[in-house]
């Protein structure tokens, strides 16, 4: 008979840096993880951290069937310099019918092959921190963060233009075309953007809005 599909637990393949981070913060999110890696040190780091941990070859069929890695709700495959290995374990974990596969990539073309045999996800952790430090480095931006290729969320100090001022008087969504959603001052917590919000110097603001309309906001000084 078979049995039931655990959809509320994860299994991470690979356990190195993005793996083990990945790992990690699902065990302290409250779900069972269980980490396979063909690394015996890195075998050894996460035995106490994740619920269970296995030190297996992921490309071997045999070998994750027994695992009994079909069972698992989501996949996450965090092999990266190995690409032959990253792209066979996401075949196996498709011929198993894992519903959800997650597989981070190195480069672009990765990323189109792991789509071929079946990831459901793919992720980009270095091409995509490139580009949120990136843009972090210009103006007075803090952080980006891509929402949809034309769309984004800025954190950002306020510009000088808009101390002392309400962000309805600064009439921001019209002369701007985004949104504040939300607003911290110096030393202090974020609390929800209102049209009667006045703006302080030093101020820290998220903005919401299209990318480049975010990105010109994030550069005022
Ligand atoms: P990081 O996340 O540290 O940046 P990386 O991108 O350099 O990692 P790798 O070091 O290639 O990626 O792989 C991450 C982990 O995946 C390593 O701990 C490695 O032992 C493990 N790994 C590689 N191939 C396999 C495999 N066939 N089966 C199981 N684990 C594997």
């Amino acid at each position: 008979m078979a049995r039931a599909r655990r959809t509320s637990e994860f299994i991470v393949i690979g356990l190195g840096r993005f793996g083990g981070g990945v790992a990690t913060t699902l065990v302290e999110l409250g779900n069972d993880v269980l980490g396979v890696d063909l690394n015996a040190k890195n075998v050894q780091v996460h035995r106490d951290v994740l619920t269970h941990v296995v030190e297996a070859d992921a490309t071997d069929l045999e070998t994750m069937r027994q695992l009994g890695a079909g069972d698992f709700g989501t996949a996450v495959v965090a092999i990266g310099t190995d690409i032959e290995a990253s792209i066979l374990t996401t075949a196996v974990l498709t011929d198993l019918e894992v519903p959800r596969i997650v597989a981070k990539a190195v480069s672009e073309a990765h990323g189109k092959i792991l789509e071929r045999v079946g990831a459901s996800r793919v992720v980009h952790p270095e091409r995509d921190t490139g580009v949120r430090v990136g843009h972090s480095l210009t103006g007075s931006m803090i952080d980006f963060i891509q929402l949809d290729p034309g769309f984004a969320l800025v954190e950002t100090t306020a510009p000088k233009d808009l101390i002392g001022r309400s962000l309805a008087e600064a009439e921001v969504r019209r002369r701007y075309g985004i949104t504040v959603v939300c607003i911290k001052p110096a030393g202090g917590t974020f609390t929800y953007a209102t049209p009667d919000t006045v703006v302080s110097e030093g101020d820290v603001l998220v903005v919401a809005g299209e990318t480049d309309r975010a990105e010109a906001f994030g550069t005022l000084a």
